[in-house]
């Protein structure tokens, strides 16, 4: 079903364990092709590369092991994250991998990729806005609303309104559009 060489279920035959060592830089290739396929589990329209929370991949005392920063600290999807990273890099023979989760750099929504900025807007999710008051996470502190609006991720109208601090995740804020009248997840930029 597959085409030739691509890791299927088919190589994790019994054989699978005897394999010779792979070279450390076609692993981190492979890890890389693996990690691409891995869903946000709060953000199912991007793959955890695209939202930019894997940060480095590498090879430490001959295990393999992924850096990863979560959206933010509390964010609980980062054991979800975890366990698909594993199933990933397992499915890709790489079952012997650790995921280090690190706090520092904060992750912050400048590293989304572009790609995975539109994806996110065809999603229904308004991105995170450039000229948007950067708000507290932590909720401690109310959600500003800044002179530039949210733009209405399905008609672009900026005629838009915060409904609700926290949306569907804590990650996001719940907007209703004016225009269309539509309500929308908007990714809250920190
Ligand atoms: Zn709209």
């Amino acid at each position: 079903m597959t085409a030739p060489g691509a890791f299927t279920e088919a190589s994790s035959s019994p054989g699978e364990t005897r394999e010779a060592p792979i070279h450390a830089g076609a692993k981190i290739a492979r890890a890389w092709q693996a990690l691409a396929g891995v869903l946000d589990p709060e953000l199912p329209a991007l793959s955890i590369v695209e939202l930019g929370i894997v940060r480095r991949v590498h090879i430490d005392d001959s295990t393999l092991v992924v850096d990863v920063t979560p959206t933010y600290s509390g964010c609980p999807a980062i054991e979800a994250i975890q366990l698909a990273i594993h199933d990933a890099l397992a499915e890709a023979g790489l079952a012997d991998a650790r995921v280090a989760i690190g706090l520092a750099p904060p992750w912050t929504t400048d590293w989304i990729a572009p790609e995975g900025k539109r994806r996110l807007r065809d999603f229904g999710i308004a991105p995170p806005h450039a000229g948007g008051t950067r708000v507290d996470i932590t909720g401690i502190s109310p959600l500003r609303r800044s002179g530039a609006a949210v733009p209405c991720p399905r008609c672009a109208s900026t005629r838009t309104r915060l409904l609700a601090q926290f949306g569907s995740t804590a990650c996001k804020a719940q907007y209703r559009c004016d225009a269309c009248l539509e309500p929308f997840d908007y990714f809250k930029p920190h």
